[in-house]
């Protein structure tokens, strides 16, 4: 598309007189379908005439069928009337001629409203999407609608991992339809969503499924052509390799509703991965209707590249804002999604995440929003505009940023792959482990603006990060200290995020045995979760625990306090001469909680307050219980092991 890009026209798009005539209010673009009529419509202000090509079916190569002559209308409007008996299931592109410097240039582009495309994303498709729906779907509900944020617990997971092993007992590898299987077993131990509902989380995230661009959809599935898929093509449209039929754009619309459908009726809820910050190229179809206008572009032509991937996208113009606001109500309202995960966030500005905030309350209003709130290096194309960072999430309404403060104390910088944190016995990390526990990062004022973790798709899985800080470590101590990170993250003040398979010491290793710290392109060998690990005592234990850890905040009131202040209350740190325990005393309402958490190799002896009257223990170096009856009645003191935390309750 570069070769379109005109100074003129880039000059213009962050300018009040072009936004005052071409910023187009109506929820209409793309394909709206009312009683016998289809209405396409698209915003291309700078073209000089738009053809709607028509073809019998979605792949790459076929020929146009047919040519309308699309209408212009006010404020950049292209439009094209149809009618549902001859248009239904047939597939569309654009094509655009443009006038520069007296020549005319055209360009063919996929319409970026597209809710479903063929194979590999080229062309729209006509879809009726009242047709795509499963059984139940008007029915169908997020199924903890009423739970605060930080009540839940997220699990971030990609679509393929979760069925890719040969261990799973999933039919539906790679797909939509595999996340949807019940009944899944690796021997006789669950696998698959049936794991997800036992272990106790409340939230999936998905990694992107969106249509992205680096899977080739013609190609069969091949255990070595893997993607994370940040990497956008179409934003509406479901990913066609996560489908059981990549040509027929109607299948991954209805795959992934069912999907969807499924979750819920497993009580689990469903977060997207979105990735508005960045395309994949600048061949994106929304830059080929307006060319240059998606992105963060100076005068001279040079990209702004905040977001590391090749270019910005300027949220801060209005028909880019429209879009992206758009975009995440669609989701919300067609595939009735529960939350979004926006990568990137500090690329994209507050007012932006404002109107999603407002939109998404409308439809429904405990959608979860939250995001990487990194400062970042982009330039934007007008002033006075503000960047949706941690620094500044006050300014947004209910949006919630990833925690790089507990990510890092716990177990050491991401970037430094040595640098060792609190669970690896660096003193220095405890005040920040600290103020993790209060759910009070620096930046945050209310801990449901907090999302607690310590490992995700990016970087080294936690059990790989604590051998690679750790020289020489035996696999029991790599596990106590994973166990360590998970009682952190999981009795913090906050929003929990665990990454798929932490619970079974994920591990992510070439085939030369290295740990691979950025999986994103590897294999399935590499990514996969590898379910049969369940059939080790040692990896069964450790998902016990996990799953204690769970089932314990869950029964906990004061592990999750809403307000800032009455946390404060609740809480008191024990003073200590040992650097690397932390021991706090919480009392919220009828609740008194004692934890302890040791970062060093030895045991340590503590005295309990009360002398320990009352008081039983939940979760020590072996366990960890909700309930009870499984847990020993303390005596005046305690032995917290070393590189494990004690919790009693009372
Ligand atoms: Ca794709």
């Amino acid at each position: 598309m570069r070769h379109l890009y005109c100074k003129d026209w880039l000059e213009s798009y962050s300018t009040d007189e072009f936004e005052k005539q071409y910023t187009y209010e109506a929820g209409d673009l793309g394909v709206t379908i009312s009683g016998d009529v289809v209405m396409i419509k698209c915003w291309s202000p700078y073209a000089k005439s738009v053809i709607l090509n028509v073809y019998p079916n979605g792949n790459p190569e076929t020929e146009v069928s047919e040519t309308v002559k699309m209408e212009a209308q006010e404020r950049g409007i292209w439009s094209a009337k149809l009618s549902v008996n001859d248009y239904i299931g047939k597939y569309y592109d654009y094509l655009i001629t443009f006038e520069q410097a007296g020549t005319e240039v055209q360009v063919t582009s996929c319409d970026p409203y597209a809710c479903a495309t063929g194979v590999n994303g080229e062309k729209a498709m006509i879809l009726d999407l009242t047709e795509t729906n499963p059984a139940g779907w008007e029915q169908d509900r997020n199924p903890n609608e009423t739970l605060d944020w930080n009540d839940m617990v997220i699990y971030e997971l990609h679509v393929r991992d979760f069925s890719a092993s040969e261990h799973s007992g999933i039919q539906n590898k790679g797909k939509f339809l595999g996340v949807a299987e019940t009944g899944t077993k690796v021997s006789d131990i669950s696998t698959g969503l049936d794991h997800l509902k036992d272990m106790g989380i409340t939230h999936l995230h998905l990694l992107p499924f969106y249509d992205y661009c680096s899977i080739d959809e013609t190609q069969p599935y091949d255990k070595d052509k893997y993607n994370w898929g940040y990497d956008p093509k179409n934003y509406n449209t479901p990913e066609g390799s996560y489908a059981t039929d990549a040509y027929d754009g109607s299948v991954r619309v209805k795959e992934l509703k069912e999907m969807v459908s499924a979750l819920h009726k497993n009580g689990i809820s469903v977060v997207m991965d979105v990735v508005y910050n960045h395309t994949y190229n600048e061949e994106y179809c929304f830059n080929g209707l307006v060319p240059g206008y998606f992105y963060r572009i100076d005068k001279k032509g040079v990209c702004s590249d905040g977001s590391a991937c090749g270019n910005d996208t300027a949220s801060e113009r209005s028909m880019v804002r429209k879009f992206i606001v758009d975009s995440v109500l669609y989701w919300a309202r067609e595939y009735h999604i529960d939350g979004f995960r926006f990568d990137l966030l500090g690329i994209l500005d507050v007012e932006t995440m404002n109107e999603i905030r407002k939109g998404l309350d409308e439809i429904r209003p405990n959608i979860l929003i939250y995001g990487e709130g990194w400062t970042l290096n982009t330039v934007l194309t007008k002033e006075q505009v503000t960047l949706a960072t941690q620094q500044h999430v006050d300014e947004m309404d209910r949006v919630a940023m990833f925690s790089d403060n507990i990510r890092d104390a716990v177990k050491g910088s991401v970037f430094e792959k040595e640098e060792t944190g609190f669970i690896s016995g660096n003193a220095e990390c405890v005040e920040d482990v600290k103020a993790a526990l209060l759910g009070a990062p620096e930046w945050a004022s209310r801990p449901e603006q907090v999302v607690n973790y310590t490992s995700c798709h990016d970087n080294y899985t936690l059990f790989d990060k604590i051998a690679l800080c750790n020289e020489d470590i035996s696999f029991e101590n790599r596990v106590k200290q994973n166990k360590l990170a998970a009682a952190i993250v999981l009795l913090s003040q906050g929003i929990p995020l665990l990454h798929a398979g932490e619970e079974i010491l994920r591990s992510k290793v070439n085939a030369e045995g290295k740990f691979v710290g950025d999986s994103y392109k590897s294999s399935d060998d590499v990514n996969a979760i590898r379910w049969e690990d369940l059939l080790k005592p040692e990896y069964q234990e450790v998902y016990e625990y996990y799953k204690g850890l769970i089932a314990f905040r869950k029964n906990t009131k004061a592990l999750h306090i809403k307000d800032a202040e009455e946390i404060k209350k609740a809480y008191t740190f024990i003073e200590t001469e040992e650097p690397l325990l932390i021991g706090v005393q919480v009392s919220y309402k009828e609740e008194n909680i004692v934890m302890y958490f040791n970062g060093s190799e030895d045991d340590i002896r503590v005295a309990l307050p009360d002398n320990g009257a009352g008081y039983r223990c939940y979760i020590d170096a072996s366990k960890a219980d909700a309930t009870t009856s499984a847990c020993n009645i303390v005596g005046e003191q305690a032995v917290v092991e070393g590189k494990s935390c004690l919790v009693l309750k009372k």
